[in-house]
């Protein structure tokens, strides 16, 4: 209930303006958003290098409308890839493809993508396309297939609540496409995902199976420690090496996990938001954990 609600309010313009506009809010976002500049995502991301994490660096903004600002995101990503070998930085780039144009049309989406993916190629780099709600999913699933016919450099991202997850990857592995697996965090109808947490992680676990056993590299983007136990247990049974998948955590989520499983010899790879798009990112973050609405609440009436 608290979920939806939040879900439906990051849709909402109003109250969008309201939070980013308030000196509290904006101070409690910065918990999960490196900061609105570049400058400070590279800080951000020199310091999980330091720590032994890579990264991946996402440039926040969805549901772009006119295609000079579609153009303008795509720039702004040409220049990390530059960014990131000036600095020398071990990050990678994910970005979503509504923010691309995708619902201007899928041609102009692609092109963009695809220039995007090209210069990740030239730098030896990568290209994470994230998945967002599942109106998008079909239309995500042809268009990542669609530039990995044309470069290895780019790939997707699949969500354990959707049903249609298995044939997915499936569709994607045929395609030699690397996939991070995450549970999803949009509001779905039940039609499309499961209702029940735990049918969710059960799915979890068997994608994350399918995907380790596949021979190609992929990461395990949770905090769950009963899914990241289940992904080590999994492995080791398997005898697959911990240099053949990464977990994926999430700026400011964690942060004892991440550096324990550092620790331990697994790969982490951080996502390291900025920009000044942060509203819907953040409203999910707080939609994912009721801790997290209280100390909203909290700080926001103490202030
Ligand atoms: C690297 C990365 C990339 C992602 N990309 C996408 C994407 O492209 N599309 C998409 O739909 N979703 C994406 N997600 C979000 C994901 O789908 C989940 O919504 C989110 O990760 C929470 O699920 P969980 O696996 O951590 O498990 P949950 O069962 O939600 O949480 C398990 C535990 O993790 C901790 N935790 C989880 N979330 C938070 C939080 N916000 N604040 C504090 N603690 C928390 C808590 O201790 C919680 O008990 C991504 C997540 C990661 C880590």
């Amino acid at each position: 209930m608290l979920r939806s609600t939040l879900l439906k309010l990051a849709e909402s313009k109003g109250f969008a303006h309201w939070v980013t506009s308030n000196p509290t809010t904006r101070g409690m976002a910065r918990r999960f958003v490196a900061g609105e500049t570049l400058d400070e995502a590279v800080q951000a991301a020199r310091a999980c290098n330091n720590a032994g994490m890579a990264v991946s660096l996402d440039c926040l903004g969805e549901n772009v409308s006119t295609s000079a600002d579609a153009q303008k995101v795509r720039d702004t990503y040409l220049q990390i890839y530059d960014r990131i070998a000036q600095e020398d930085l071990n990050a990678n780039v994910s970005c979503k493809l509504t923010q691309l144009g995708l619902e201007i049309s899928a041609e102009f989406c692609e092109g963009l993508v695809l220039s995007i993916a090209e210069r990740a190629a030239a730098r030896d780099n990568f290209l994470r396309i994230d998945m967002e709600s599942s109106i998008y999913t079909q239309r995500t699933v042809e268009l990542v297939k669609r530039v990995r016919a044309q470069t290895p450099a780019v790939g997707a991202v699949i969500q354990s609540y959707l049903y249609r997850s298995e044939s997915d990857i499936h569709d994607l592995l045929s395609y030699g496409c690397r996939i991070r697996l995450c549970k999803g965090a949009y509001k779905e109808p039940d039609e499309v995902a499961y209702p029940k947490k735990s049918e969710v992680d059960a799915n979890y676990v068997h994608l994350m199976r399918l995907l380790l056993s596949s021979g190609f590299y992929h990461a395990m983007a949770t905090h769950d420690p009963l899914m990241i136990a289940a992904t080590i247990r999994w492995a080791a049974e398997k005898r697959i090496s911990k240099d053949d998948f990464e977990f994926q955590m999430l700026y400011g989520v964690r942060t004892d996990l991440q550096r324990q499983l550092v620790k331990d010899g697994y790969r982490v790879r951080i996502y390291v938001p900025f920009g000044t798009e942060w509203f819907p990112y953040f409203m999910r973050r707080l939609a994912e954990r009721p801790a997290n609405l209280a100390f909203f609440l909290r700080n926001f009436f103490r202030s």
